[in-house]
């Protein structure tokens, strides 16, 4: 039905028509949820009614055919109703733990060919949920890796951390292709970003013809794109300059003007970021920092991201003390003792130069001893 002064019949529906009867009647009345198990929480109304969500990972990119699958075991199982947080995991949506049980086993039965889950049920509380990212290689025009690639290979490496709860506290890791960061990057307890390393290619000939060279120009950040004129077999053409000590390597240009690609097989690759957090819970929240300035594009598995991603998710399990955070802990014992801890290497890359009390990093404070 309309909701009072919205005008419904513009943009998708409202969303209070697709809420399960249980959520409709406690909408804004919930008194507390308890999380049961992996993959499974419960919330109790003020009424006393208690909605159980059964919640299992999948994949961000889906085939309709897979959509159609998803949708049938929610017809089946829960009225149809189900719903996908923002980290692409599944929430089916029922009234009994009977019920909820019984999805839980026939979620954990289904597998691909090969033995592997198709519906792993976990991604709660302490452990590693889904991954929130990117569109990557299959998709995107500036990606600096892959994010379907990436994304598998690292959940592949803490998968057991996604059907257990035995972090200190919840690890959440998010990806994104390109420093323009369709993920969460800049706020998740391990981050991998796409990086480009070297300044856009210049298509001097095509260029006039397929960009708006002020459009080109204001695009650029740092004002590094100018307008220029070349001569290329003696004819004259309009086209751009890239002062390159100014460049770096966001791609803006090359989402304004298709002449101007920066993607280079040696040039891309990773930098992998650890410690932010979004929450509020006993710290405030905080801003990733970059740990590892380079790991280069190693498809299908990524096996150098995946071994540092593991070994910095395995020393905070084994050091931090019960409901730190990754970046708490890091803060605790001080950023020296966690790249020791987590053989990592400290290098100049890893300070950055910006003022502005947002982003300080590491120069906030002179007690850093590198
Ligand atoms: Fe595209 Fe960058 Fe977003 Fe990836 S992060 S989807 S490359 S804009
Ligand atoms: Fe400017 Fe970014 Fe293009 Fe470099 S990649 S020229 S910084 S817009």
């Amino acid at each position: 039905k309309p909701m009072e002064g919205r005008i419904s019949d513009i943009g998708p529906r409202h969303f209070t028509e697709f809420l399960p009867p249980v959520i409709a009647k406690n909408f804004g009345k919930w008194d507390y949820h308890e999380i049961l198990e992996p993959g499974l929480l419960c919330h109790t109304g003020v009424s006393g009614d208690k909605a159980y969500t059964v919640r299992c990972g999948t994949a961000r990119l889906m085939t309709v055919t897979h959509i159609r699958e998803i949708c049938d075991i929610a017809d089946k199982f829960c009225g149809g109703f189900l719903r996908f947080t923002t980290r692409n995991n599944i929430e089916f949506i029922l009234e009994s733990l009977d019920e909820a049980k019984e999805l839980m086993k026939f979620l954990e039965a289904q597998k691909f060919e090969g033995g592997s889950y198709k519906f792993p049920v976990g991604g709660t509380g302490a452990g590693v949920t889904n991954i929130v990212h990117t569109q990557g290689w299959v998709h995107c025009h500036t990606p600096a890796t892959d994010a379907s690639g990436t994304v598998k290979a690292t959940m592949d490496a803490v998968f057991d951390d996604f059907k257990e709860m035995k972090l200190p506290a919840p690890v959440r890791i998010s990806m994104a292709c390109c420093l323009n960061m369709c993920g969460a990057v800049h706020c998740s307890d391990i981050a991998i970003l796409g990086i480009h390393r070297k300044p856009p290619i210049i298509d001097h000939k095509y260029l006039d013809n397929l960009c708006e060279i002020p459009l080109a120009v204001a695009a650029c950040p740092t004002g590094a794109v100018r307008p220029s004129k070349v001569e290329i077999d003696g004819e004259t053409y309009k086209t751009v300059a890239i002062k390159e000590e100014r460049c770096m390597f966001c791609g803006n240009c090359y989402t304004m003007c298709p002449s101007l690609p920066l993607s280079d097989g040696e040039g891309d690759g990773i930098a992998i970021m650890v410690g932010g957090k979004i929450s509020n819970r006993l710290t405030k929240p905080a801003f990733s920092k970059v740990v590892v300035p380079f790991v280069p594009n190693e498809p299908p598995r990524w096996p150098t991201m995946t071994k540092v991603i593991k070994k910095i998710l395995d020393t905070y399990a084994a050091e931090a003390n019960k409901y730190e955070r990754l970046g708490d802990w890091a803060n605790r014992i001080g950023w020296e003792r966690f790249f020791e801890k987590c053989d990592l290497e400290f290098s100049a890359h890893l300070i950055d130069d910006f003022r502005d009390p947002a982003y300080y990093t590491w120069r906030q404070t002179s007690q850093f001893k590198w």
